[in-house]
């Protein structure tokens, strides 16, 4: 029967006073205990019940979880406590990363985003997490600290199946760094959710592309798919096709239909997988339109 008085289960709150120390708590109560920083995941998950855990242990404050900077060399840096309202309105986001904010504010409602984390998102691992495609196509890499110390992950190299990734029992997600972009990109993100604002995505197509010159085609385009795979990934066999020849019309058609081709889907409440499988296909030819036109402006 449905609770219908549904509450957090009692669990000890936990804030530890270094990195070194979360990573030791979390790797000592390896299977009781776990991180977060905005909740917006986590406390619905304990509240369902479908979370069981004994602590909570609060990184936010840690060492480096609040930085939030914009660097010519090293590109855009984001801790783990920065909130994606934080990262949207940054004006060094704004200026260099518009895609990012663009994704950012796909994400449910202005309220939740005032809490929910950029690094929550990543973390959680949900093959729907509406800015790790951005994150992705950016080449974002991870600065994790665990028991031996800090250590960096590619995000290309991050996820393993839904809600699972290659983290270890102590690890504490400190930060992600997005490059500087190439030269001249255009970045968009196409959510197709069951209502306008507040839901998560049936289908997320994320698509970068810049001038290139190592590229037959002149131009590399970067393509990522959410919810239509166990984890997010990028659409390899699409982008290689617009690097081979001229972009076309028709060569973005075939490039949206190989995207399609690389998707494993499944029937949910939010779709079906043979509805999903189409809109990835019109989505990306949509996205790879748009950014084409822009480019060539
Ligand atoms: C009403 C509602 C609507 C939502 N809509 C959307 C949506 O439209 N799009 C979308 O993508 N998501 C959506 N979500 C999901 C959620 O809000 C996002 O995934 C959010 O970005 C999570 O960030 P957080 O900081 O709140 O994560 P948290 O809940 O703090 O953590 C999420 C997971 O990441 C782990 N984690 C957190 N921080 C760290 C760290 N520093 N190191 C290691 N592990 C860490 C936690 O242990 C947990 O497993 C929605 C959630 C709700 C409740």
């Amino acid at each position: 029967m449905i609770n219908p008085h549904p509450g957090l289960p009692e669990l000890q709150y936990v804030k530890p006073a270094s990195l070194v120390e979360a990573s030791k708590f979390l790797a000592e109560h390896e299977n009781t205990a776990k991180p977060f920083s905005g909740g917006t995941d986590s406390f619905v998950r304990l509240r369902d019940g479908v979370l069981k855990l004994d602590y909570l242990v609060d990184v936010k404050g840690l060492d480096g979880t609040n930085e939030l900077s914009f660097d010519p060399q090293k590109g855009l840096t984001i801790g783990a406590a920065v909130t994606m309202n934080r990262v949207a309105a940054h004006p060094d986001v704004i200026k260099h990363y518009p895609n990012l904010a663009e994704a950012a504010t796909s994400v449910a409602s202005y309220q939740l985003r005032n809490r929910a984390t950029i690094i929550g998102n990543i973390c959680n691992a949900s093959p729907a997490g509406d800015t790790i495609g951005t994150c992705m196509v950016m080449d974002g890499v991870l600065r994790v600290h665990g028991l031996d110390g800090i250590y960096s992950v590619p995000l290309n190299a991050f996820f393993l199946a839904p809600g699972r990734t290659v983290l270890k029992p102590g690890d504490v997600v400190v930060s992600i760094t997005l490059p500087v972009p190439q030269e001249g990109f255009i970045g968009t993100y196409k959510k197709l959710g069951r209502n306008m604002i507040g839901d998560l995505s049936i289908v997320g197509v994320t698509v970068m592309g810049y001038p290139c010159n190592e590229s037959p085609s002149g131009y590399r385009f970067r393509i990522a798919l959410a919810s239509v795979a166990p984890v997010p990934f990028e659409a390899l066999k699409a982008e290689a096709a617009l690097a081979e020849k001229n972009i076309t019309e028709d060569l973005i058609a075939e490039a949206a239909k190989v995207a399609m081709e690389s998707v494993t889907p499944i029937d949910d409440v939010r779709g079906s997988a043979r509805y999903r499988k189409f809109m990835v296909r019109n989505l990306t030819r949509e996205a790879l339109t748009e950014v084409w036109k822009k480019l060539n402006k």
